[in-house]
């Protein structure tokens, strides 16, 4: 039988968000939605690949040697990914780690070995593992594999969803959870598939049978200037989390750090030219979903 494996991009320890205590926050690479404002463009493609960091390149282009394939283009700093084997020969020869990899397939046993070195500070602060992305639901063996690693030593577990799974495939596992963040970025349809390339038929289902099965749910809305949060939106919001009884939602306020990991790939995306969003129309924000009687979690 083939070992099961992940893409893994990012391991980030002493998390104090994203769950309850001390966390680490595993980032699996992939994911089947394409959201205009994605803040890891990084992490879409499932397969690993080497990224270019131009600012940290000296112009020495001591790597362009090491490369058997000549898949670097020095004038564009690129990388040309058709021709690209993930040979790692030009991560090695580079003395700025201007080059590195994003992305590692792991196994279950091999996260969870790392993991455990982070036990003691879950023990003293009641935290845990917190799978995010990409999209971690996109590897549901892995995860059920970790869910069983993680349970037999107690540790709390969380995951960060943006909610296109397969309901059938995900129910046992979705069981095992201590705690499910749940994004509801549109509830337009037509809206939806523009700004994330996909309907939302599949989230919405999702997200109602969730609650109807008294899953550990919260419901994450992100706050992007002109994509989400026109009046229509939130109110569509507002009307959504009011039909599933639910009092209370997370606000992810949109940053801008993601525009500058577009072009280490090569990246399609099209920058959106927004600022960090601003704080006061979050406030204001804040303030009319608190009108409707719906608060919003402490962050
Ligand atoms: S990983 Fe290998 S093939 Fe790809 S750019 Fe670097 S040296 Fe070339
Ligand atoms: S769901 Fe998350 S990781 Fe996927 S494209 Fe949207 S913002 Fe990016």
């Amino acid at each position: 039988m083939d070992q099961v494996t992940a893409p893994i991009f990012d391991i980030q320890r002493f998390s104090l968000h994203d769950g309850p205590g001390i966390r680490t926050l595993v980032f699996f690479k992939g994911c089947n939605l394409h959201c205009a404002w994605c803040q890891n463009p990084e992490s879409q493609d499932v397969e690993p690949l080497v990224a270019f960091y131009t600012d940290r390149c000296n112009r020495s282009f001591d790597f362009l040697k090491a490369c058997p394939r000549e898949a670097i283009n020095r004038d564009g700093f690129r990388i040309d990914y058709a021709k690209c084997d993930n040979c790692l020969a030009c991560v090695e020869a580079c003395s700025q780690n201007a080059l590195r990899l994003i992305g590692e397939h792991m196994t279950p046993e091999h996260l969870f070995t790392s993991l455990m070195a982070d036990l003691p500070y879950y023990r003293s602060s009641g935290g845990g593992v917190t799978f995010s992305g990409g999209e971690p639901t996109l590897y549901p063996k892995f995860i059920d594999q970790m869910l069983n690693l993680c349970g037999e030593e107690g540790i709390h577990t969380a995951i960060e969803t943006c909610g296109t799974y397969s309901p059938d495939r995900w129910q046992p596992i979705l069981n095992k959870l201590g705690l499910i963040y749940f994004d509801l970025k549109i509830i337009d349809s037509e809206r939806h598939i523009k700004a994330t390339g996909r309907d939302n038929k599949q989230i919405l289902s999702n997200a109602r049978r969730l609650v109807e099965q008294g899953l550990p749910v919260e419901f994450r809305v992100p706050l992007v200037d002109g994509y989400t949060d026109n009046h229509e939106d939130l109110q569509d919001i507002t009307n959504f989390v009011k039909e599933l009884k639910q009092s209370h939602i997370h606000l992810l306020s949109y940053h801008n750090m993601g525009e500058s990991k577009i072009d280490i790939i090569n990246g399609s995306q099209n920058t959106l030219g927004l600022k960090t969003y601003d704080a006061c129309r979050y406030r204001e924000i804040k303030e009319w979903f608190s009108s409707q009687d719906i608060k919003i979690f402490d962050e």
